[in-house]
């Protein structure tokens, strides 16, 4: 009877899905018994040879068979799951003991550091640091340090106007306006801080930084100016470099120099940093002019001083050699992570 040959197969697979010991073996078993070439499937092709009469009880018992052997594989799987689930919960137990992975750990942006640096190398010798805003008035970007409305030396500059009366500072030297009015000499005083221009390549960027100083005393000459910048000189890029001075031309220094050093890159014997010269200039300087003391009330034939100011991205680009300056703006971390100290 091909009835009993169906309850046979059944209970043959019923035994056999109990056996299962995976998920991975029970399926096989339904493959086997309940899949397109399967044992149970293979049985309806003698449906043919059964009479018209049985037919239907064939039918039915084949139906209640399948049926009976899905439900049995649904609750033999969910219980071969969780027993698999509960099984890998035991073996990948958490070490809560284990450090987690590692993070990475920031660096300090170049430009940061060389701020550092050079406020730190003044300090040692009595300087400190003022601030001012960088959205500055007239007065205090031009009038005050003896660069009247009609100067050239404002087109040297281009400067990026909010209203008639005020500007982003297109340099840090406001900052020595405000300490010259508002505290009382002598002063040793450096002004860092972010500037802006017009202007935008490889060697500018429209907001830069730069650090000023200032120095009012009793008695000042060039000859402190210029043991001041060799000191910094040789201790920010080395003791064995050499500094020089240029006569140059700013309204609020009088007589005014441009400083060189000698190429820390190629010490002095000529590479491109230096454009095959061996001197790298790193800023400007000179003795306060004296219209700029009497702007703020101090008594030029009492106080005499000397300021200077450096770029802190033309810094950079010399001690690290660096050849654009738009890295220092990127935040590409391939960039910044060389800087790691
Ligand atoms: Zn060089």
């Amino acid at each position: 009877m091909l009835k009993n040959q169906i309850n046979e197969i059944r209970d043959e697979a019923l035994q056999a899905f109990k056996g299962a010991a995976s998920t991975k073996e029970l399926y096989d078993l339904k493959v086997k018994y309940l899949g397109r070439q399967g044992s149970l499937p293979a049985i309806m092709k003698k449906m043919k040879d059964v009479s018209p009469e049985e037919r239907p009880l064939m039918g039915q018992a084949m139906n209640q068979a399948k049926d009976a052997l899905e439900t049995a594989y649904l609750k033999f799987e969910e219980e071969l799951k969780r027993g698999e689930l509960t099984k890998r919960l035991s073996e990948e137990k958490l070490d809560m003991t284990l450090p987690g992975p590692p993070s990475k750990l920031g660096a300090h942006h170049p430009i940061e550091m060389v701020f550092d640096e050079i406020i730190d190398i003044f300090s040692r010798i009595g300087y400190y640091v003022r601030s001012g805003p960088m959205i500055e008035t007239d007065d205090h970007n031009f009038g005050a340090l003896n660069i009247p409305p009609e100067h050239p030396a404002r087109d040297m500059q281009d400067t990026f106007y909010i209203d008639e009366e005020h500007s982003l500072r297109p340099h840090t030297s406001p900052i020595q306006i405000r300490t010259l009015r508002s505290e009382k000499p002598p002063f040793y005083v450096l002004g860092p801080g972010g500037v802006f221009r017009c202007d935008s390549d490889v060697s500018h960027s429209p907001m830069f930084h730069q650090i000023e100083g200032l120095v009012v005393d009793k008695k000042v000459s060039m000859a402190d100016l210029k043991g001041t910048l060799s000191y910094f000189a040789s201790e920010f890029f080395g003791k064995s470099i050499k500094t020089r001075f240029r006569p140059s031309f700013f309204p609020f220094t009088e007589p005014s120099a441009e400083v060189d050093c000698s190429c820390p890159l190629c010490n002095g014997k000529g590479c491109r940093m230096c454009g095959h010269t061996g001197w790298v200039e790193i800023g400007g300087c000179g003795l306060v002019h004296p219209n700029v003391l009497s702007a703020s009330d101090l008594d030029n034939s009492e106080w005499q001083g000397f300021a200077f100011g450096m770029g802190i991205e033309r810094m950079a680009i010399i001690k690290y050699g660096i050849s654009d300056i738009r890295l220092f703006y990127e935040n590409d971390n391939r960039f910044l992570e060389q800087f790691r100290r």
